[in-house]
């Protein structure tokens, strides 16, 4: 399969080239040229099938020339070693829990299966040469990434964050794994770390000392696996027969998940229409109501792995529906909500249902609240465990979210970082030496 620019002025990449380079020459987003349909034997099985294989078949779909059979097995069933169950929460609503995974949130899928796809490539090429990825992160990213790369021979993951601006249950998921994974704190912002691998990506001289890649979430290796999500959804749903009027509603920041939800929708998978939630960043919501596309600087609210202002993925969107916002708009509707419209609900929910909602997954739930119609039953995509968030869901509901296992273990590990400033030359200083 190959694979175009959004921008539409780089030549066609392979999906090798694809996953090395994330960003196009151009600086479009990679799209796959053809987007396969599975047939209708499949949806009518899916309810039988557990989400390993349903991904495999969707898997296939995508990377299936680009990827012999067996290694992509192997690479999915080793991506997806948990679960991403349906919960009834009330009435019609439903949350789809994609925080079972290593950091418990959704980003891990796609992290893990980039890593193992890397790889594959890197062993195909026979080279010996250690792959390096560089990685800014404000939290969430930086742990699903370094996880996902943990103990993957042959890459080395530099995760760059601020310091003192990452919460604490954040930190550890990245700060503590050691083996081939570093974090190096920064003194300085988010824009600081990102502006560092910027730098470090167009320097030559580092670029001929070591072998440099990124695993930014615009990489069509992070960003299409999550595609597996909502295929279980519709499964999971259609075996308790409620598949027939499914509204599929994902809490979205960059955009990232609800496109891969969409591309699914392009492949066969029958969601009769789609909802994006967002928080007070709601640059899509706007499009959605005048057909202009706006970006401004991003807000800081509770939901902030969704506080984005220029949402790289919606390019994607505006490039798979043919530039028409027509055809956009009768799929997809949107919603937001201010942070104490997403504390009410988070209250609200937890008093009726007893569920506890992380801020992100509030948006979602609030959207179907108010947005479903008779005889629809929804989904809302829970994208984090509310223990990643504990410090507000306490304060917020008054409670004390139970920490699941996995996060208790990072949680006790030690701390291990390489302290830097912000200057480019003390980080390429640091990374000529290693
Ligand atoms: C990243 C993230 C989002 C937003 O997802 P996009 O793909 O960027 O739209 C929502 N919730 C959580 C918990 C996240 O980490």
């Amino acid at each position: 399969m190959k694979y175009y620019s959004t921008n539409g002025k780089a030549p066609l990449a392979d999906l090798h080239k694809a996953v090395v380079k994330g960003l196009a020459e151009d600086r479009g987003l990679y799209m796959p040229q053809e987007i396969k349909k599975l047939p209708k034997v499949f949806f009518d099985n899916i309810g039988d099938m557990k989400f390993q294989d349903i991904a495999y078949n969707v898997a296939s779909a995508f990377f299936g020339e680009d990827v012999d059979l067996d290694s992509l097995m192997d690479l999915v069933y080793d991506t997806l070693q948990f679960d991403c169950p349906v919960v009834k929460v009330k009435d019609d609503i439903y949350s789809l829990e994609l925080f079972h995974g290593p950091t418990l949130a959704f980003k891990d899928v796609g992290a893990r299966f980039m890593a193992r796809l890397l790889q594959y490539f890197i062993r195909q090429e026979g080279s010996h040469e250690q792959v390096n990825v560089l990685v800014a992160t404000s939290g969430d990213t930086g742990s699903a990434v370094a996880n996902g790369f943990l103990g993957v021979e042959g890459i080395h993951v530099y995760v760059l964050y601020p310091k003192g601006k990452v919460s604490p249950i954040q930190e550890c998921q990245f700060t503590t794994l050691g083996q081939n994974i570093t974090a190096v704190e920064v003194d300085g912002v988010f824009d600081d770390c990102q502006a560092l691998v910027k730098s470090a990506f167009m320097d030559n001289e580092l670029n001929q000392h070591m072998k440099l890649t990124s695993a930014n979430s615009i990489n069509v290796a992070r960003f299409l696996p999550q595609a597996f999500y909502y295929f279980n959804a519709y499964a999971r749903m259609k075996q308790l027969g409620l598949a027939d009027r499914l509204v599929m509603c994902v809490p979205s920041g960059n955009f990232g998940n609800i496109c891969a939800a969409l591309f699914g929708h392009e492949m066969g998978l029958p969601i009769s229409r789609f909802i994006a939630a967002n928080n007070a960043n709601d640059i899509f919501y706007k499009y959605l109501q005048t057909g202009k596309y706006e970006p401004k600087p991003s807000i800081q609210t509770l939901a902030n792995a969704m506080d984005v202002g220029d949402p790289s993925n919606f390019a994607r969107i505006y490039d798979l529906y043919g530039q028409s916002h027509e055809r956009i708009t009768s799929l997809i509707s949107g919603a937001t909500y201010s942070d104490d419209q997403i504390r009410e609900t988070m209250r609200q929910c937890y008093k009726e249902t007893g569920y506890i909602l992380d801020p992100h997954g509030a948006c979602g739930y609030q959207a179907l609240v108010d947005g479903l119609k008779q005889g629809e039953v929804g989904v809302f995509c829970e994208t984090a465990h509310p223990a990643k968030f504990k410090e507000k869901v306490d304060e917020i509901l008054g409670i004390d979210v139970e920490i699941p296992e996995r996060l208790a273990a990072f949680m006790r590990g030690e701390k291990q970082s390489v302290p830097m400033t912000k200057e480019f030359a003390d980080f390429k200083q640091y990374l000529l030496s290693q």
